[in-house]
């Protein structure tokens, strides 16, 4: 059994509390993937303090060669990229060919953000006064805390790791329990790339016993989380009284409107791609369907027979195109609102069970699920379920719709599928999301945008995309006068 330990200054260190918690494959439990560190809050102490000590050092490196790290540890991950999407499927679930793609976008991310060492533009604008010249320099803001969740276990620690590092900041990660390994891997470049002790550090351990610790330890100055809701709102209560910056990414009900315009297949494809596949856990999938009542039933016949074909299992599997759900409690969950969702009156239409029989017991395995006849006032049309349960909505029109889709606390990602131009801008101007697709789903997003919601789904400054960089660093201004 491999057991894998924690990063503090530079070296692999088991945790003070001599504990370990096990890392199980959710296709099938059998499997106990690896063993990790229980860390404790005396663990967050010692990588807080490693992190601070690394600080002025790093901070003084050009931010060019704090680039190059990144670039070599693409390099290393890129020449392990099958292992890792292996191991990714193994402690996620999602398919091989999703995991491969996950992995593939870290090595994008650290490549991008590495190119960021001889960007990180500010700028200079003309004076008012005589010999005087006025512009901004960056600085980082010192040891960061970064917690992340078990969905994307690489892309989403790799675009919070790269531009903390570029920018000159000392890091401490905390990734989610039930998925590691991944982020793991990333951390294990950046050592092998040779970055100075200090300036990554990894403390794996439950949210209570280090991420708790952490984003509340007096040394860090600043915390990006990505997670639920409800954590991330608890999390901003205590850290927003030391006003230190905080950026929040949590959850999402994302709504795909169809117009009657639509290619109904593409549009099933479209739905069904946004809805199932990662098993539905993406903050950006897609988990209301809106459509326009004169193609309703046309796109309804064919989404139903399209999602009964689609073949769930162990995403190692070829062929297989959703996994399992996380783990149990996410299965329960997935469950309970399926059932809630028939209590309030909504139609199931297919799947709505958990899926049974040979390899499909020892896994959390869900069938593809679709209600119709939902209403925004029922719960399954406002709270985020984290699975693959789509419901269907009927909009009158384009101002219906777009009411429809707007009418949840949530505005992480929307979309729309037309080909009618003129509509398709008002949906643009008037849906309240941070990402609009349109005639793609609702998620699949690139590194080299921002990334981010509205409403309840985030909070602060926006991920990825150059705009990271402003999260990460702080702005100066500085006003020169050349002559005396
Ligand atoms: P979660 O339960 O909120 O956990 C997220 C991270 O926070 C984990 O590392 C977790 O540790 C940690 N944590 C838990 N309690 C904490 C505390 N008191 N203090 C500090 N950290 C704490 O979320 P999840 O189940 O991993 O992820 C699913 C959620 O993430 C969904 O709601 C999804 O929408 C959201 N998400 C949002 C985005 C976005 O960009 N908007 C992207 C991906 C996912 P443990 O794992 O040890 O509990």
């Amino acid at each position: 059994m491999n057991v894998f330990r924690n990063y503090i200054n530079g070296e692999w260190s088991e945790s003070r509390s001599g504990k370990t918690f096990e890392n199980i494959n959710p296709a099938n439990t059998d499997e106990i993937v690896a063993l990790f560190q229980a860390s404790n809050p005396d663990d967050v102490n010692d990588a807080c303090a490693a992190a601070v000590a690394a600080q002025s050092a790093w901070e003084e490196m050009p931010a060019t060669r704090r680039g190059e790290y990144l670039f070599k540890a693409a390099e290393l991950l890129e020449s392990r990229l099958p292992q890792l999407g292996e191991e990714m499927t193994r402690e996620e679930g999602k398919t091989l060919p999703e995991a491969l793609g996950e992995v593939k976008r870290a090595i994008n991310i650290f490549r991008y953000f590495g190119g960021e060492g001889s960007r990180q533009f500010t700028y200079q604008v003309p004076s008012e006064r005589e010999n005087v010249v006025c512009y901004t320099i960056r600085k980082p803001l010192g040891t960061v805390a970064l917690i992340t969740p078990w969905n994307f276990p690489s892309a989403i620690p790799a675009w919070k790791l790269a531009p903390a590092l570029v920018a000159g900041n000392t890091a401490v990660l905390k990734p989610a329990s039930l998925a590691p390994l991944s982020s793991y891997r990333l951390v294990e470049a950046l050592h092998e790339a040779g970055v100075p002790p200090g300036v990554v550090n990894y403390v794996t351990g439950s949210g209570s016993a280090v991420g708790d610790p952490l984003t509340s330890h007096r040394s860090i100055r600043a915390v990006s989380f990505t997670g639920s809701t409800s954590v991330g709102n608890a999390l901003y209560q205590k850290v927003s009284e030391r006003k230190i910056r905080v950026q929040l990414e949590m959850g999402g009900k994302n709504p795909t409107i169809v117009l009657s315009d639509a290619n109904l297949d593409y549009a099933a494809d479209t739905l069904i791609n946004g809805a199932f596949f990662s098993t539905g856990q993406k903050c950006t999938a897609c988990s209301r369907a809106v459509i326009e009542r004169s193609i309703f039933e046309p796109l309804v016949e064919k989404l139903i027979e399209k999602t009964r074909k689609l073949k769930v299992g162990n995403g190692l599997e070829q062929g297989v195109q959703i996994g399992p759900a996380v783990d149990a409690d996410q299965l329960k969950t997935d469950l309970e609102y399926i059932e809630i969702a028939k209590k309030e009156g909504a139609e199931l239409l297919c799947g709505g069970n958990r899926l049974t029989g040979a390899e499909y017991d020892k896994g959390y395995f869900i069938e593809p699920t679709i209600f119709s006849g939902v209403s925004s006032e029922m719960r399954i049309a406002q709270e985020e379920v984290f699975g693959p349960v789509l419901a269907l909505m009927v909009a009158e029109d384009l101002d219906d719709a777009v009411r429809i889709a707007n009418d949840v606390k949530f505005g992480l990602s929307a979309s729309i599928v037309s080909k009618d131009l003129t509509r398709v801008h008002r949906f643009i101007n008037r849906i309240e999301a941070g990402l609009i697709t349109v005639n793609l789903p609702t998620a699949g997003v690139e590194y080299q945008l921002p990334f981010g919601g509205t409403k309840e789904s985030s909070y602060g400054m926006r991920e990825q995309g150059p705009q990271a960089l402003d999260f990460y660093s702080e702005t100066r201004t500085v006003y020169l006068k050349y002559t005396q």
